[in-house]
């Protein structure tokens, strides 16, 4: 008895740890009782009142249980359902889940007694939910996750593979892929290579994936981690896989666009650089208006700017204010309207100098904004100093070229009339000649045949000597003798020429004797021209010839030179007209007798001596001084 208590307590203290409740249905009587554990709802109560506790929808399952075991189908049955704990029959219900473990009891071969062990499993399965959302919440994001992600099992077969992953390696079904499922891990390229297969290790790798049998040409980002329980046993190699194809290929592309920009700054560089030479050598600058900012601004190059002013002092760089365009400038607004191009004087600007003034043409372009705003103008201005003094020397020259064509015309007319009026003496006289009786006579006759003679003569060999002289051609020999002997002579050579009363020849020579290398025939021959002119220009006083050493700074250097010089006292040379008395054909007055090629043939020796001439005279018919130096 003792032990049969003994072991009934030892029962009823298990059922207690457990939290389960025996019941007992006297199916006779069709009611309850508690055979362990305290009533749910009351004790010795009708079965009918469970259905007030039981959940709807469990009644069917509920109603079938009791009958199967009471009608002998089973001896023994188990049953889940809801049991509502909130007895009051107000407020919500307190639903339970329930186990139920039942029995039949016979007696004579039939069912008498139901008893039934029921077990409250609410909070084992709500934990068991719990357990079942909290996975169902990994694999969500498992499966959704944005990288790819597989598990392997630690010797190296594919478990899972998620969406991404499958897409990457092309799997062929949701499910799995044949092709993975039969390749080991380890066997893969490039784990064969890097992982150990007894002691995996954490891996990372950026590299090109081929896979040839699923298609695959993919550049990966692929990481592996061995997952160990809490015990440091290996249990999973989760392996994670991120498609860089498309970045990869946006990282080529930016640094192919980067070489390319790369190469197309270079480019714009020289290009820039090219320009800004250009722009030097041709003596160009860029300038721009901006209308809102109230400046105009040079550059040097494209984007550097070297100075700035105002829109108000703009005007005030322009040399001449009454120009249009200057004017036009109080109206900026419209004078900018249309392309416009000026040239005249401004003060330079980028030197900063205002005292000098510079040629300049100014290009100037209209610049609008999207809307057709105008914002200001642009454009180039060149220096053109150099153009306009080219220009003005042209201009010159092409007037002195209509000048000389002129004078060659008048020194044809005077040729005919020079060459004629000797030939003609020449020809009437030696007509006359054969006629004449008397020895003096004929002498007298043939001294004036002589002087014409003399004078056509010199006129072949003036003209001679200046078309030799066209071509620059004119030959120094020097060869050393007594100048002051040679000059001596010339004059008493020249002497005969100046026959009119009223006028002395003197001869200017400081020297007795003086020892010189020079080409004595050269000025020999700028001396008789400078008499020759004077005689002919000189009624009254005298002409003077002489000479003297004098030393002179030629190109910064003193140099030692003869100067030789005619003076005389006739009609002089007016102002105006002693620039141009050297030039060829060039007369001051066409009606007195000469070809106006005397002293160009001076000028030309003057320059083959590396020497200087020139005139000095008042202009006021105070005669005049022809002078020549030439270094010796
Ligand atoms: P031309 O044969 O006409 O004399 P030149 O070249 O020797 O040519 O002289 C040019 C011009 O210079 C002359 O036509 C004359 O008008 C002027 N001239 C030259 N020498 C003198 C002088 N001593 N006095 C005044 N006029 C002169």
């Amino acid at each position: 008895m003792k032990k049969m208590f003994d072991e009934q307590q030892a029962m009823m203290m298990a059922l207690d740890i457990s939290g389960n409740h025996v019941m007992c249905l006297d199916l006779q009587q069709n009611r309850l009782f508690d055979l362990h554990g305290k009533a749910m709802f009351g004790n010795n109560v009708g079965l009918e009142v469970c259905y007030n506790y039981i959940h709807p929808d469990d009644h069917e399952r509920f109603r079938t249980f009791i009958e199967r075991l009471s009608n002998g189908t089973d001896k023994e049955a188990e049953c889940r359902y809801r049991w509502n704990y909130n007895y009051t029959g107000q407020g919500a219900p307190d639903w339970h889940d329930m186990h139920g473990h039942a029995i039949a009891e016979y007696a004579d071969g039939k069912p008498v007694n139901i008893i039934a062990t029921l077990t409250d499993e609410s909070e084992s399965i709500r934990k068991e939910r719990e357990v079942e959302h909290l996975s169902e919440r990994y694999r969500t994001i498992f499966e959704n996750s944005i990288i790819g992600l597989s598990f392997y099992s630690p010797d190296g077969w594919l478990i899972d593979a998620n969406r991404i992953m499958r897409r990457i390696c092309h799997f062929d079904s949701d499910q799995g892929d044949e092709f993975f499922s039969k390749m080991n891990l380890f066997d893969m390229s490039p784990f064969n290579e890097v992982m150990d297969p007894k002691h995996p290790e954490e891996y990372w790798a950026c590299s090109l994936s081929i896979i040839p049998e699923r298609d695959m040409r993919v550049y990966l980002e692929i990481s592996v981690h061995p997952i160990y329980d809490e015990n440091g046993n290996l249990i999973y190699i989760g392996v994670s896989a991120n498609d860089v194809t498309e970045e990869r290929e946006m990282y080529l592309n930016v640094k192919k666009n980067d070489i390319e920009m790369q190469k197309l700054n270079e480019s714009i560089k020289n290009y820039e650089a090219e320009l800004r030479y250009m722009m030097q050598s041709c003596m160009m600058q860029t300038w721009r208006i901006s209308l809102d900012r109230d400046v105009i601004e040079f550059y040097s190059g494209l984007n550097t700017v070297v100075r700035s002013f105002n829109l108000k002092q703009m005007q005030q760089i322009f040399v001449d204010q009454e120009a249009e365009f200057v004017k036009s400038l109080s109206n900026l607004p419209e004078t900018l309207r249309k392309p416009l191009v000026y040239v005249g004087q401004m003060y330079p600007v980028v030197t900063q100098s205002t005292s000098e003034r510079q040629w300049v043409q100014i290009n100037c372009i209209p610049e609008y904004d999207e809307q057709g705003r105008l914002l200001g103008a642009f454009g180039v201005w060149r220096n053109i100093n150099d153009l306009m003094s080219k220009q003005d020397q042209l201009r010159k020259e092409t007037k002195r070229a209509q000048e000389s064509g002129k004078m060659k015309g008048v020194f044809l007319a005077n040729m005919t009339h020079e060459i004629r009026t000797p030939l003609h003496a020449i020809v009437g006289f030696a007509d006359v000649l054969s006629i004449l009786e008397t020895s003096e006579e004929k002498q007298e006759i043939l001294t004036v045949i002589k002087n014409n003679c003399d004078m056509l003569l010199r006129l072949v060999n003036d003209i001679l000597a200046a078309s030799s002289m066209e071509n620059g051609s004119v030959i120094i020999n020097s060869w050393e003798l007594d100048f002051a002997k040679a000059f001596n002579d010339m004059y008493e050579t020249l002497r005969p020429r100046v026959q009119e009363p009223g006028v002395e020849f003197i001869n200017d020579n400081p020297y007795d004797t003086l020892r010189i290398r020079i080409d004595a025939d050269r000025v020999a021959q700028v001396i008789t021209n400078f008499v020759t002119n004077a005689v002919k220009y000189t009624h009254q006083g005298h002409i003077k010839m002489g000479y003297r050493l004098e030393t002179r700074t030629v190109d910064g250097k003193q140099r030692e030179g003869l100067y030789l010089y005619c003076e005389d006292t006739g009609a002089g040379i007016p102002l105006e007209a002693q620039d141009k008395i050297f030039d060829r054909f060039y007369k001051v007055n066409d009606f007195v007798q000469g070809t106006g090629l005397g002293l160009s043939i001076c000028k030309a020796v003057a320059n083959a001596f590396n020497g200087d001439i020139g005139v000095i005279s008042d202009g006021n018919g105070n005669g005049s001084v022809f002078w020549m130096w030439i270094p010796l």
